[in-house]
């Protein structure tokens, strides 16, 4: 059950929605996708990539994208492998898609226009009721109400509200709904956006800077010295451990091989170098050489050891053992031919460059990066070999 304060006032809430659209209006970061009038398109394009990502991380890749797509036609309109390729580094891929698709559904349903109407909003791929609210009110000034994370730990510490973390989500719909209500009609969107930047700048998680906040006055929690008890602690979730085993390998053109991952789970989409994962388990043991190359259909190669390292998703603990092979002079395109039992959707072998340029997760990325590093020394070691003649061998 929610513990609410019984000594205390309700807040009010056109005192509160107030108060947080005219700080907004002058503390709100300076951000690409701020632009006045605000842009649907260009909002719709921060709020996929600000989920899960923290706002200077994202702004980089905000300003690549928008130059490659600069409208939601072009986007609509562009090759799926172009937008995840756009996306590498950013992670949770799925994002990417979704934002893809809800272009084209934009595109489909709605002539090229960005519905105002939350609802319609609401049915394209990959909104939820927060993004459709978010794009709603900010955008068009419409009474939506929003809560992501940071929304819910302002609304529930300034109606000092301590409850599991499920039920604190759905009372901070309602206080939301309650606010953006109860404002002016000329404060809704910097109420909402405001409420957004409050939880990410100034009611952070640990140690609020309640000294200067605009509800310090109204605050429930702080006025009871219990900001440190909401949202309540969240039990870190059950890690689970992947092992991958990948197998770097260069034909004597010095291209390297690359498969295609499932368009489903972890990483769906992106390319790599071969790889075998494990199932997650509590703990899990990488596969030996042989039957990692059995999995792999790369059987008769030999193989050396390059490297080991860890990388933490999400959810997982993924390690990673890094092979290195040369391809056999007869016949790689056998290589080309993914094994029964495989996941991989797609095997060809493509030079370092345009291996660089395709979307890869940061770990294949780096895995990827090394071998083209070994692949460019070892073809300028050949050349200067070639060019320097038989000499050079003595
Ligand atoms: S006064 Fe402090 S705890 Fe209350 S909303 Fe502001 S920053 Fe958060």
């Amino acid at each position: 059950m929610p513990r609410k304060s019984a000594h205390h006032p309700p807040v009010p809430p056109s005192h509160a929605a107030h108060a947080v659209a005219e700080w907004f209006r002058h503390a709100a970061r300076d951000l690409p996708w701020r632009t006045s009038p605000r842009d649907p398109y260009r909002s719709l394009v921060s709020e996929f990539m600000l989920q899960q990502t923290q706002v200077a991380r994202v702004v980089p890749y905000f300003e690549r994208f928008l130059r490659r797509f600069p409208t939601i036609r072009s986007l609509a309109l562009a090759d799926q492998a172009d937008v995840l390729s756009l996306w590498s580094g950013l992670g949770y891929y799925r994002r990417a898609r979704f934002l893809h698709d809800a272009a084209r559904a934009v595109l489909e349903r709605h002539g090229g226009i960005i519905p105002r109407d939350p609802d319609q909003l609401a049915r394209l791929p990959g909104l939820g009721r927060y993004t459709a609210g978010a794009v709603a009110s900010i955008v068009f000034g419409l009474r939506a109400p929003i809560v992501d994370g940071n929304v819910a730990r302002v609304l529930l510490r300034l109606h000092g509200v301590r409850t599991p973390r499920d039920d604190g989500l759905r009372l901070a719909w309602g206080l939301a709904d309650d606010l953006v209500n109860a404002a002016a009609e000329h404060d809704v969107p910097a109420l909402n956006e405001g409420l957004m930047e409050l939880g990410a700048t100034v009611c952070t998680p640990r140690s609020p800077s309640c000294g200067s906040c605009p509800l310090a006055g109204l605050c429930l929690a702080r006025s009871l010295g219990i900001t440190g008890l909401i949202p309540e602690p969240k039990l870190p979730p059950a890690r689970a451990t992947i092992t991958a085993v990948c197998v770097v390998i260069r034909d004597r053109r010095g291209r390297l091989l690359l498969e295609q991952r499932p368009d489903r789970g972890l990483w769906a989409g992106l390319w790599q170098v071969p790889t075998l994962e494990s199932a997650p388990a509590a703990k899990a043991r990488p596969p030996s050489a042989p039957k990692a190359l059995r999995g792999l259909g790369l059987e008769g190669l030999t193989v050396s050891r390059r490297s080991a390292f860890s990388h933490a998703t999400s959810h997982r603990d993924v390690r990673f053992v890094v092979l290195h092979a040369d391809a056999p002079p007869d016949r790689p395109s056998r290589l080309t031919i993914t094994p029964d039992g495989h996941p991989a959707t797609a095997r060809a072998w493509l030079t370092p460059a345009r291996a660089r340029a395709l979307a890869l997760s940061n770990p294949q990325r780096s895995i990827i990066e090394d071998a083209a590093g070994l692949t460019s020394s070892t073809s300028s070691l050949s050349r200067a070999r070639r060019r320097a003649g038989p000499s050079s061998s003595r």
